[in-house]
């Protein structure tokens, strides 16, 4: 279950790094459709303008997935593969390696995205935002979620 939380964290990290729109990402299995977990990123635009882009967020699930536990089984990863290898337009290789780069420079964001999602299962795209914006700034990213949680609730 760790192994998940460290993929769609890896997905949802590096989606924001592209100042992508990042909804739900969840470690709750959906039996149904056959997922371990999801994150749902922003997906193509049609233009090809942002195809390397949402490849590499494609890529970054497996990279943090790899890097946390090299021996683990990747067998569920198809979807994320067919679909990089589909955006990449040829580029990837060059697209995994960023990916990599990518996932070794953001490890302790997606080390607490990954934790967050271990204890709370799903989190909103905009607590993703919160926790990764937290370790940029060198706060504590419990706390300041707890705080932004807390001024939800207080707006709703
Ligand atoms: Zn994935």
């Amino acid at each position: 279950m760790s192994g998940v939380a460290y993929h769609e964290a890896g997905h949802a990290v590096v989606n924001l790094r592209f100042c992508l729109k990042l909804g739900p990402v969840t470690i709750i299995p959906d039996h149904n459709k056959n997922q371990e977990g999801s994150c749902t990123t922003e997906r193509e635009r049609g233009d090809g303008s942002i195809d390397s882009k949402v490849a590499i967020v494609f890529l970054a699930g497996y990279e943090a997935h790899l890097k946390y536990d090299p021996a683990a089984d990747f067998g569920s990863l198809a979807y994320d593969g067919v679909e990089a290898i589909r955006l990449s337009h040829g580029r990837i290789e060059e697209l995994r390696s960023t990916a990599a780069q990518m996932v070794e420079n953001n490890w302790r964001q997606i080390e607490a995205v990954a934790m967050a999602l271990i204890e709370d299962g799903t989190l909103k795209g905009e607590e993703c935002e919160i926790i990764v914006g937290s370790i940029d700034e060198g706060k504590d990213w419990r706390v300041v979620l707890e705080w932004y949680r807390e001024s939800i609730r207080h707006l709703e």
